[in-house]
């Protein structure tokens, strides 16, 4: 069995379908929480599967430097390390080597840098990525790209595009045939449409079996963001996925959907789950905050997850407070189940041919602002 995206409904621009792979189908749009160094932090893999999450997202950089992708493969590879059978998307490590690495020298055969764990020298390439994404296990596969950091000149993203559909080119030779496996080309060209146009079109001529739009929410603005979706997603094939690149808050979330992506991956919610920010239907809340100290009722009320289930938010306000580990696992948690909450609900919308209402009832929710203090 192959890899392949099933479309199923849409409803104005937004849309729901299935994305078949070896490992299990993922129902889209789909939330992909993010297991950085293969664990969703605070989070055992069965109770990430339990919010209903059906994929998730390991990132190349970090776990080429630790356990290293060699002893990953000599492991069993990434999916029984890490006890997720489940699919996996992993991204290609070039992002986090210009976010986080040392002394970073960039040239057209790739990017050579030091960890910044020990200091110890690395290359990426596409064809080490395509390598290196192959020896972790990764279902769905991201192309070689540079995400140009911002500020940027228009010259030095068109530059940085440019380099990066050379590199969506060599990526797909080095991926090579690799049936139940996906490759997915990255859009680039910031908040340009002519340069957004012109790496869509270099893209769908090496042919994908989806698409990333890349290189947003490094700063440039939700409403930049969602203009650039309003043309991105009509220049991307309509029977394969769309996948927008570490995206976001709950209303970043949504207005994506209602422009047509598939796919969203973003650590908010499990490091939000860290630092007591809990997202809930009714905005946000943190729960450090001392109206919380003596209330007994649930974060909300609605929500299955265990945190709301079996505990009070005075409770929750004593762990955070006490900096008990238990805090982190419950309020990751909550996080994760209101994000994939959401996207069942929109599926369903979607379905239905009523996303615009639930669109509605969705932002009055977040207006309305968490409960009134007891
Ligand atoms: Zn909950």
């Amino acid at each position: 069995m192959g890899f392949s995206f099933d479309l199923q409904a849409t409803d104005g621009s937004a849309r729901t379908g299935v994305i078949n792979t070896p490992r299990g189908d993922i129902r889209t749009p789909a939330f992909m929480p993010v297991g950085t160094a293969a664990t969703v932090k605070a989070m055992m893999p069965e109770s990430v599967r339990e919010t209903g999450a059906d994929i998730l997202l390991g990132n190349t950089y970090h776990l080429m430097l630790r356990p290293g992708a060699e002893r990953m493969a000599a492991l069993g590879g990434l999916h029984k390390f890490m006890n997720w059978p489940r699919p996996i998307l992993t991204d290609s490590g070039g992002f986090q080597v210009m976010s986080l690495a040392g002394l970073r020298k960039l040239t057209e055969k790739g990017v050579t840098f030091k960890s910044h764990i020990d200091g110890s020298k690395h290359e990426l390439t596409p064809e080490r990525s395509m390598e290196i994404q192959a020896l972790l296990g990764s279902d769905i596969v991201m192309c070689f790209d540079e995400c140009p950091a911002l500020p940027a000149t228009d010259e030095e993203v068109a530059r940085a595009m440019r380099l990066s559909m050379r590199w969506a080119e060599r990526s797909k030779v080095a991926f090579g045939d690799r049936p139940g496996h996906a490759l997915f080309g990255i859009m680039q060209g910031g908040v340009t449409q002519e340069l957004r146009e012109e790496s869509a079109k270099a893209l769908v001529e090496i042919g994908f079996d989806g698409y990333a739009v890349g290189g947003l929410a490094v700063g440039e603005g939700q409403e930049a963001m969602f203009g650039v979706l309003d043309y991105a997603c009509d220049s991307l094939p309509k029977d394969q996925p769309r996948y927008l690149m570490g995206v976001g808050k709950p209303d970043d979330i949504v207005g994506a959907v209602k422009r047509g992506i598939d796919m969203m991956d973003c650590v908010l919610p499990s490091r939000s789950g860290r630092t007591g920010q809990v997202f809930t239907r009714y905005g946000q809340l943190n729960i450090k905050n001392a109206r919380h100290m003596d209330d007994t009722r649930p974060l909300d009320e609605a929500c299955s997850c265990p945190a709301c289930r079996n505990y009070s938010r005075a409770y929750l306000h004593h762990l955070f407070r006490s900096q008990e580990i238990l805090s982190s696992m419950l309020l990751t948690w909550h996080n994760l189940q209101y994000y994939q909450d959401i996207m069942n609900e929109m599926r369903g919308a979607i379905a239905n041919g009523n996303f615009a209402q639930w669109e509605e009832n969705f932002h009055a929710g977040c207006a309305q602002g968490d409960i009134d203090p007891l």
